[in-house]
């Protein structure tokens, strides 16, 4: 019987990185520490702060979640924000939105939520059923949807940070793409721990940047959060997933390959390039239509809701 490296129990896990096999409780715990020291190390979080969890449902933000609320009991204002895509299939975005919530009132933490159909009346359904009119994929169109509205309504809500659930799968990948498509502007917007640069923007912080996702779900599960078990109807053939699907099995030939790419593009690779790519300052300046941050006129969001409200 393979038993826990720490307490010597039946072990639940093996973790490679750790280099041994776990029982359930010192799994989380590890894992746990691992996020503190991923916080310390980028500077992320300063004590008392209110911090904006951004919650989709899934099962990474979730565990997003949980660990800050475990780590920072009594030392952070922590507050759920869920974006209800409107995505009517299988019930997704119904779904998400009670999953969110209801993991919010578990652990005693605020909930916010923000109705794309209510509010913008521009549904992802919507946008979809009208996408031949963006010259953009869906979820590219999702991304910048999602982004605007997180970073504004935590502005709104008086936050000082933002958290975000994105791991090291999701930024080795969109990492690499970049790379591949020479995507200079987005490659040194990357990172853990993104400063705002003027007072429309809100600082954005990846707390599992260096966690698996196959640590996110042994942590799911093992510390029983429910989470959406579907994936959004319309992630079949998101290049990303590609991407990602690529490195997996790269990773299965040669182990730790995500995380030396990861370490290596911080700390040999960023530098340099925001050296040679970086903006000018200023650059940021307030939408027309909407005053949020935007270096044209008029931001992507307003663009977008603008083409796809228009009427046939
Ligand atoms: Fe949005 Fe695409 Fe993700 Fe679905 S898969 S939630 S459309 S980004
Ligand atoms: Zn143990
Ligand atoms: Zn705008």
């Amino acid at each position: 019987m393979r038993i826990c490296k720490v307490c010597h129990d039946p072990a639940a896990i093996y973790l490679a990185n750790y280099g041994g096999n776990l029982c359930r409780d010192h799994f989380l715990e590890v894992i746990r520490k691992k996020v503190r020291k991923t916080i310390q190390k980028y500077k992320m979080i300063n004590p008392y702060e209110r911090v904006a969890v951004a919650l989709s449902g899934g099962k990474d933000s979730a565990v997003l979640l949980h660990i800050l609320d475990t780590i920072y009991t009594e030392t952070l204002d922590l507050i759920g924000i869920h974006i209800n895509l409107g995505i009517a299939a299988s019930d997704y975005s119904k779904t998400s939105y009670d999953l969110a919530k209801d993991l919010c009132q578990k652990l005693e933490r605020d909930f916010n939520s923000v109705d794309l159909n209510n509010e913008y009346q521009i549904s992802m359904d919507r946008v979809k059923n009208r996408e031949t009119r963006l010259s953009r994929p869906l979820c590219a169109v999702c991304g910048t949807v999602k982004r605007y509205l997180l970073n504004r309504y935590s502005l709104n809500l008086n936050c000082e940070k933002l958290a975000t659930g994105h791991v090291l799968d999701d930024e080795v990948s969109v990492l690499f793409m970049n790379l591949i498509n020479g995507k200079t502007e987005q490659l040194i917007r990357t990172g853990p721990h993104l400063k705002s640069e003027n007072s429309s923007m809100i600082t954005r912080i990846k707390p599992l940047y260096e966690i698996s996702e196959l640590e996110t779900s042994a942590y799911a599960e093992f510390a029983g959060l429910e989470t959406q078990t579907k994936d959004c109807p319309y992630s079949r053939g998101a290049t990303t997933l590609k991407y990602k699907n690529f490195l997996q099995n790269l990773e299965t030939q040669i182990p730790g390959i995500k995380n030396t790419f990861l370490q290596n593009f911080h700390k040999r690779l960023l530098k340099p390039l925001k050296n040679y790519y970086q903006e000018p300052e200023g650059i940021i300046k307030p939408c027309k239509s909407c005053n949020g941050p935007t270096t044209g006129e008029i931001c992507s969001f307003c663009t977008i809701k603008k083409v796809i409200l228009q009427e046939e």
